[in-house]
């Protein structure tokens, strides 16, 4: 935009011409259909923002004692909302909005700097969605997330060290912990060639969108350390709130 901005200038483009171009760059807020030249509208973006959890840091520890969970908003409201016209809606650009938040967050987590000292060649990965899912949605949200906020943080991001193989039941739609279990069991694979030495295991940080039992998350995270691939801390956008 600015560069274009520029280049009218530099080119003395008329007034017109100008509205021209900006108008070809305004777009509709997602969320609330007014037009913004931003992903979202300032009100959206200031309600989203509204959502952010007062912890980043998830002290209940809901994997295990010793992985952290961050968490930065609380699924509710407008970001419960963002992320249904994400997925729903068709607006993967909403995910890159929201990395921007909690890139800055992270940035500002006081754990930040000890994660990164301690493991060497930290590498992000996003939770996968199963061929058919990518292939109906079209894109995954939590790859766009993660892609977004490795290069807002400049770590690695490697989508491609895991792969979901079992195209499992929304977890909402099983009734039980038994259920919910077995229709994640082995719903994920790493890839040969990307599998570590267990001489030499590689630190990862795992990214979701949202947190709910962890059934998802604890499944990814049993598959990646068969190969050697140690996950140190999960990153989400949004847990509810009151579960613990
Ligand atoms: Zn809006």
């Amino acid at each position: 935009m600015q560069w274009l901005t520029s280049l009218s200038n530099r080119l003395k483009i008329n007034r017109l011409a100008s509205t021209v171009i900006d108008s070809l760059w305004q777009a509709n807020c997602p969320l609330c259909k007014r037009s913004t030249d931003r992903i979202l509208c300032k009100d959206c973006d200031r309600q989203i923002s509204a959502c952010q959890s007062p912890e980043f840091l998830q002290v209940d520890y809901p994997i295990s004692p010793d992985l952290p969970l961050y968490s930065w908003g609380i699924y509710d409201g407008a970001l419960k909302r963002a992320i249904a016209a994400c997925k729903y809606g068709n607006h993967p650009a909403i995910m890159e909005a929201i990395a921007e938040k909690i890139a800055t967050t992270w940035k500002r987590s006081p754990h930040r700097k000890a994660l990164i000292q301690n493991h060497k060649k930290l590498s992000v990965i996003p939770i996968p969605l199963h061929a058919n899912k990518l292939k109906s949605r079209g894109f995954n949200q939590a790859e766009i997330l993660a892609r977004r906020f490795c290069e807002l943080i400049a770590l690695p991001c490697h989508p491609q060290l895991l792969q979901r193989v079992k195209d499992t039941k929304a977890q909402m739609q099983t009734k039980s912990i038994t259920e919910r279990e077995q229709n994640l069991s082995h719903a994920f694979t790493v890839p040969l060639q990307h599998r570590s030495p267990q001489t030499n295991p590689r630190s990862v940080i795992l990214v979701d969108d949202i947190y709910t039992t962890g059934a998802t998350i604890r499944e990814a995270i049993a598959t990646l350390a068969h190969s050697n691939l140690i996950v140190r801390a999960v990153i989400v956008i949004s847990r509810p709130q009151f579960q613990k």
